[in-house]
């Protein structure tokens, strides 16, 4: 290290030699800079002090240091650099955690450190990018230059319709007008906002727009203000009353206290039992468990399961008779999976409905209602003059330089 250094202080000289030629009057900075990079587990001030810097010195920086930016939170490979005169007396300490902010202590001429945050100034740039899946939507977006961030971002708009780890086909494709956030030399600093996105499959195809709507929510909806991001439905029917909550309860067939993984929903015989939210159905048909007495079946009888994005399945229970789709159609939130019964074990007419996520049983009546309701009426006008600019961009043919 130090003999690299080393160098490029001699590097530096010649340069500044043979520059002294010309006529230019350019100042020769007399300091010497020392980066570095932390390694793992390595603490800002052991790296300094690695660097043969003086131990007082170095605490009493990296103190004031500290009382900028909390050092607990400084990760591996967060640079810093310190300026030094020959003597090896530190004129400057300074540390960058992130691409944005240079935290700095300097010394003035009269021996006093003062304390400085410099941030990068960022420049918003819209992209526009189309296109096709190949093998999977992480390497097709890639492909494109897109960000691993805004990749994310734009699974999480569709993920209520498309689970992304297995819908997606070879043809599927993308269009989304995203926001970059560049530096000043139109270096890609950070990932901004997605302004609009667009995903076709076979099944599928809707563009969803942002939009900041009068309660200051930022949602996702399409050109009609429906949200993009659905929720569940509060409840999958319409019911009498809740018969049985989630958790511990007294069994009536089987007489043990059990846990109850999901909520029951006394109701008419032929209660139409809707689908909670957008999915695929993955069962139809005669399902034990829930729970299973002394090897006798039964369990949730006539069942429908149907999975949906991001790792939520819900599962319908009790069921007299199904609706029309079968397993691997698709269903919208609403659609009539099947209607109410008491088939398997059961004392009586009512819904067995649970949610799934990442196959652990949640509470349906604790979930988090993720999506808002549509853009509301006084709001539409302003919301569809917000999405014109953006629906020039899904034009077919339209591409970057569409400027008009
Ligand atoms: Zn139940």
């Amino acid at each position: 290290m130090k003999k690299v250094v080393l160098l490029i202080f001699v590097l530096l000289l010649l340069l500044a030699c043979s520059k002294s030629k010309d006529e230019t009057l350019e100042e020769i900075d007399p300091f010497i800079y020392r980066s570095g990079v932390l390694e793992d587990g390595e603490t800002l001030a052991n790296a300094l002090m690695d660097e043969g810097l003086d131990n007082g010195m170095v605490y009493k920086l990296v103190n004031k240091l500290d009382s900028l930016y909390d050092l607990r939170h400084a990760h591996p490979n967060d640079s810093f650099t310190v300026k030094l005169d020959s003597f090896n007396i530190i004129h400057e300490l300074s540390f960058k955690p992130n691409q944005i902010h240079n935290y700095r202590i300097i010394r003035d001429t009269s021996d006093v450190f003062y304390s400085q945050i410099d941030t990068l100034k960022l420049v918003k740039e819209t992209s526009v990018v189309e296109g096709e899946i190949e093998s999977s939507l992480w390497q097709a977006m890639s492909d494109e230059g897109i960000d691993a961030a805004t990749i994310v971002m734009f699974t999480q708009i569709f993920q209520w319709d498309i689970d992304f780890f297995i819908d997606p086909q070879k043809g599927d494709k993308f269009h989304i007008v995203y926001e970059k956030n560049m530096d000043t030399d139109g270096n890609f600093v950070k990932a901004g906002n997605i302004l609009a996105a667009k995903y076709s499959s076979k099944n599928y195809n809707d563009i969803a727009y942002r939009y900041t709507n009068k309660k200051n929510e930022i949602r996702y909806y399409d050109n009609k203000g429906i949200c993009i991001q659905k929720a569940f439905l509060k409840s999958p029917l319409n019911y009498k009353r809740i018969s049985s909550y989630f958790g511990n309860r007294y069994h009536p067939i089987t007489k043990k206290v059990r846990f109850h993984n999901g909520v029951d929903y006394a109701a008419s015989y032929g209660t139409p039992v809707e689908a909670s939210a957008d999915g695929t159905v993955i069962h139809r048909g005669w399902k034990g468990g829930h729970p299973t007495v002394n090897g006798q079946k039964g369990g949730y009888g006539k069942t429908i399961i149907v999975r949906h994005g991001n790792g939520y399945k819900t599962l319908y229970g009790h069921l007299s008779s199904y609706g029309k789709y079968k397993v691997g159609n698709r269903v919208k939130q609403h659609d009539v999976v099947g209607y109410v019964g008491s088939t398997g074990l059961s004392t009586g007419n009512h819904l067995h409905y649970t949610i799934y996520h990442r196959n652990k049983a949640i509470n349906p009546l604790k979930l988090k209602n993720v999506s808002g309701p549509p853009v509301p009426k006084n709001e539409m006008e302003k919301f569809l003059s917000s999405i014109q600019s953006l629906q020039r961009y899904f034009i077919s043919g339209a591409t970057t330089d569409s400027n008009k």
